[in-house]
């Protein structure tokens, strides 16, 4: 276990998330400032720790040698501006980054940063400076944002630009919505076919709930009507249905969805309409004609792996010939908006194993590919059996897996176009959505940007009221199925107190 300990609160959570990104495999213990002064008891248990110790004008970081750190180190910096500064923080950050990459020879590919949207970092320095009439900076205007976050939080080049280069197609797609009057609505089917290895999602193996399906529907469909007349006024500019799995409905459940959505915003223009079909064991014909016949202009078949030894081991009821035989059909049944989803890191996957994912994938062409580095939830099997898959976890170079993605999502003429990142994921890497011109997925930027309110509706869903001037608050639902259909109404008035209340009470101040 590696101790953390620092003399400043605001400082501690970055502290930790730190030395874990640098210590992936060991247990790192929060800090606690009010233990600060038991260190000495603490070395005397021959501990890793970690101390950072702030003065006024020096930052002392000390490494006590235990299991991870080979030998007792101090670092020590002056800080020559005052501690009152905006900018005094983050070279604080700067220098605890530094003393880290010294005492371990290593480096971050996002350096010192922290947050899960790197991406709305770089958009708000674009938002400072001038673009051309099509939205487009030049060269030196990009390698100027580039290098004031290399300065400030020791983000490497490579990253660097491919958090300018989203950033800058991102903010084009914003840019063209009225963020103001416009919104967007998800919807939350938490069924599916079998549950993943992996999964820390809201999701029930259909089989155990088919008698409670037809219920959460209608569930569904009041909240689809509350949401029409809570939202009245704005429009709603995006949809997606996603879960779960949502095609682990039946044909005739996915009817009855899609024609209560059609009964109540049937007018709308929507920019995106995406169903995320998601499991290839779940895609049958009869389906894919049903989102046709509603106008579902985007669709995933999200494979995660085209391996079928993983695809066994992390629960999938299908082989890799499922994936190709239902993107195929959903190719010549006209969709010609086709995401793919794949995960790097899954147990027992070396770069064998990401090389004939990603040869396959080229092979059907999707019009985009998002590629998501395995992040390791409490909430998932994979946790518990941690003990079991050890050995085959980690294994994988997320660094080059992920330069493989680019260079193969590259070769098919799809550009990275959103990025974020999550707790736990392998390599402190990113999940990072790649699309060729016009395929960008739309719902995905305005989310998670955070420049629109998404109202979500379903059990396990949060629902995200963005105002005028940024500030953000949720409201959840319950996850549970039964008690999501028993309280829908108590759960509707609560969204209506978030959205048309709120903005009531901030039009009087
Ligand atoms: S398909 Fe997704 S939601 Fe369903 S079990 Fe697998 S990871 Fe979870």
């Amino acid at each position: 276990m590696i101790k953390t300990k620092i003399n400043r609160h605001d400082l501690e959570y970055f502290l930790y998330a730190m030395v874990k990104a640098f210590y992936k495999d060991a247990v790192v213990e929060a800090p606690d400032t009010a233990e600060h002064n038991r260190l000495k008891d603490d070395e005397a248990e021959h501990e890793d720790v970690a101390v950072c110790q702030i003065n006024d004008d020096v930052i002392t970081m000390s490494f006590s040698k235990g299991k991870w750190f080979g030998i007792d180190k101090e670092y020590s910096y002056s800080i020559e501006i005052d501690k009152n500064s905006t900018e005094y923080k983050d070279i604080v950050r700067g220098y605890i980054y530094d003393a880290l990459v010294d005492y371990s020879g290593r480096s971050l590919p996002w350096g010192n940063l922290t947050g899960i949207r790197p991406t709305k970092l770089y958009m708000n320095m674009f938002r400072t400076l001038d673009s051309d009439t099509k939205g487009e900076y030049t060269k030196n205007q990009i390698d100027q944002v580039v290098n004031k976050m290399a300065l400030k939080h020791r983000v490497s080049d490579y990253k660097g630009q491919l958090a300018a280069d989203i950033a800058i197609r991102e903010k084009k797609i914003i840019d063209s919505f009225d963020n103001k009057d416009g919104y967007s609505l998800y919807i939350g089917i938490p069924f599916c076919p079998s549950t993943c290895l992996y999964c820390s999602f809201t999701s029930y193996p259909i089989v155990s709930y088919k008698d409670k399906v037809r219920a959460y529907l209608d569930a569904l469909y009041e909240e689809l009507k509350s949401a029409k007349d809570i939202m009245v006024g704005k429009h709603l500019d995006t949809i997606y249905i996603g879960g779960g799995t949502p095609s682990s409905l039946s044909a005739e459940d996915m009817d009855y969805l899609l024609s209560k959505f059609h009964d109540v915003f049937g007018q709308e223009q929507l920019a995106e309409y995406t169903f995320e079909a998601g499991r290839a064991d779940s895609i049958t014909e009869d389906k894919l004609i049903v989102l046709k016949k509603y106008g579902v202009s985007r669709i995933s078949v999200n494979p995660q792996t085209m391996n079928d030894d993983t695809l066994k081991r992390i629960g999938r009821h299908h082989d890799t010939k499922a994936v190709i035989d239902a993107f195929n059909m959903a190719r010549e049944l006209g969709f010609d908006n086709i995401n793919m989803d794949i995960i790097l890191g899954l147990p027992g996957e070396d770069l064998t194993y990401v090389d004939r994912t990603l040869e396959a994938i080229k092979e059907l062409k999707p019009d985009s590919l998002t590629v998501h580095s395995l992040a390791i939830k409490r909430a998932s099997r994979l946790k518990e059996m941690m003990d079991k898959y050890n050995s085959e976890i980690g294994v994988i170079d997320f660094d080059k897996a992920m330069n493989m993605s680019i260079e193969a999502a590259d070769s098919m003429g799809l550009k990275p176009y959103y990025l974020y990142r999550q707790k736990d994921m392998g390599g402190n890497l990113e999940n990072t959505g790649f699309a060729s011109d016009g395929k960008y997925g739309i719902y995905n930027i305005l989310m998670m940007e955070e420049v629109q309110s998404i109202y979500a509706i379903g059990a396990g869903t949060v629902t995200k009221r963005v105002f005028e001037d940024g500030h953000i608050e949720r409201c959840d639902t319950h996850k549970d199925v039964n008690l999501y259909i028993e309280d829908i109404e108590a759960m509707i008035e609560r969204k209506r107190g978030l959205i048309v209340k709120k903005e009531r009470n901030r039009s009087y101040e």
